[in-house]
């Protein structure tokens, strides 16, 4: 990997990058001898970070290597690089993590539609069964969000980041503490955040779990934040939300759990112990835990409004097939991975890839990279991004990328060369590129919603490929 030098993490060697921003990267980690992958979370120590900081890392660690549960992403191991040694290696806090291979769950879920009510409870129940434990811990997580919920290869539910997470409760003495560092992402955070007093811990993570199940069923947040600057959660209050979308979409029997969990008063409000004990997570599930069946319930919404076609379009072979590539891919996969088609064809064979955002194009990468550029500059699009121009880039294979830092959303979007055959095109060659959105922070909803933005300008989307009806 071009001259920086990460260290082995007992056996595990840093392949190549799957997620991370500002503070941390988090990359794919196999361990060659035993044939495992992981994923190690790095976060790196410059001659800035204070002594506070640290402490704060090792917080995460501590909190985290003490939590074990089927719904807790597993922490595996953990080593320091001090400073001393950067002539060595890149400096920092490696964490060594179980591998989520299906990527996040929101990036599965279709922007304001949402999943069938089967799916958002077999998730909400494997949420609460989770956070029931950490609490069980005396831990408190602090920022349950979608971008922390992820989904292994089979399709669980894994609870992650405890960057933010605090010990409220003494294992030993049973002593509870109110908490009182304001912390959390507006539009999950709960209200009583919003004033100076300290706070009950338990609440916060009851909170922040109604926002996701309401996420779940509508495919978007309910609101921005908690406070009377917006006008969902105002009429929210009011209690005029009742007939207006999404939330007169939400079946009766949720929409109750989800008020009890999004009661304002954190006194008052319902209890992870009251939430299993609500009629609709008594009711037996509709879902058998096949894997394939749960994939392919998921995904029903993207079938609906078209994202998979997009992802996913049917082109034949391509072209030039390296056979190592589609090995190496085949040793990653699983009936669910599979069945979502975390799988992207590229030219040198299929790669494994979490994220769904991602088409094709009837255009060279140079072409397609610049019109995406143009869209994201021009009035059409609503985001107001700033872009930064697109540059080529040698990834590892010797593969040509085209690429494009984009702000706001935090991440980029790469353009490859795709060289394929359309079935039934006589064999013809057909030039074309692979576009994949890579997001380093921020909501995988929104991010979702920017990729069919473009996927669907007047300048891109005469050139994407689809599925043939
Ligand atoms: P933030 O503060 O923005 O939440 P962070 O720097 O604390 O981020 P994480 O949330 O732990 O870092 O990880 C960032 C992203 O990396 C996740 O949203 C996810 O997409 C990916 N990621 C993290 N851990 C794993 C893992 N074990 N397996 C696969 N992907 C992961
Ligand atoms: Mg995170």
């Amino acid at each position: 990997m071009g001259g920086v030098r990460y260290p082995k993490i007992v056996g595990y060697e840093l392949v190549d990058q799957i997620g991370g921003g500002g503070f941390s990267s988090v990359f794919r980690a196999v361990n060659i001898e035993e044939h495992r992958v992981a994923a190690c979370k790095l976060i790196r120590l410059t001659e800035e970070t204070t002594e506070k900081e640290r402490k704060i890392i090792e917080k995460e660690i501590r909190v985290h290597s003490a939590l074990k549960h089927p719904n807790v992403l597993e922490f595996l191991n953990a080593v320091v690089v001090d400073l001393k040694h950067k002539e060595t290696y890149v400096p920092g806090f490696y964490m060594l993590l179980e591998l989520a291979g299906g990527g996040d769950l929101f990036d599965k879920i279709a922007a304001d539609v949402g999943v069938s009510e089967d799916v958002a409870q077999l998730y909400f129940m494997q949420l609460i069964s989770g956070m029931h434990y950490i609490h069980s811990e005396g831990v408190c997580h602090r920022d349950l969000k979608p971008e922390n919920l992820l989904l292994d290869a089979a399709g669980t539910l894994k609870i992650s980041d405890f960057g933010l997470s605090s010990v409220f409760r003494l294992k030993d003495s049973g002593k509870t503490r109110m908490l009182t560092e304001r912390c959390g992402s507006l539009p999950y955070v709960a209200p009583e955040l919003n004033s100076e007093k300290p706070y009950h811990a338990e609440p916060i993570d009851a909170w922040g779990v109604g926002v996701i199940l309401f996420t779940l069923l509508a495919g978007n947040t309910p609101w921005d934040e908690p406070t009377k600057n917006s006008p969902e959660f105002r009429r929210y209050v009011s209690g005029e939300f009742f007939c207006e979308d999404p939330w007169n979409r939400i079946p009766a029997e949720p929409l109750s759990l989800i008020r009890g969990l999004l009661t304002v008063d954190p006194d008052s409000r319902m209890t992870l112990d009251e939430a299993f004990q609500h009629p609709w997570c008594i009711r037996p599930s509709q879902l058998t835990g096949r894997p394939m069946e749960l994939a392919q319930k998921l995904a029903q919404s993207l079938i609906d409004n078209g994202d998979l076609d997009l992802a996913n379009p049917d082109l034949g072979a391509p072209m030039d097939v390296d056979e190592d590539t589609v090995m190496l891919s085949a040793a990653h996969q699983s009936q669910f991975t599979q069945s979502l088609m975390l799988f992207s064809q590229t030219q040198s064979g299929s790669r494994y890839n979490p994220h769904l955002t991602r088409f094709y194009a009837s255009l060279g990468p140079s072409l397609l990279i610049n019109l995406v550029y143009e869209f994201l500059q021009s009035s059409e699009c609503e985001y107001k991004i700033k872009a930064k121009p697109p540059q080529p880039f040698t990834k590892e294979r010797n593969v040509e990328i085209w690429r494009m830092r984009i702000g706001v959303f935090k991440g980029w979007v790469n353009i490859e060369r795709y060289v394929y055959s359309l079935p039934g095109g006589d064999g013809k060659e057909m030039e074309g590129c692979l576009c994949t959105m890579q997001r380093d922070e921020g909501n995988p909803l929104s991010w979702r919603q920017l990729w069919r933005a473009i996927c669907q300008s007047s300048l891109v989307e005469p050139h994407v490929l689809r599925k043939k009806a």
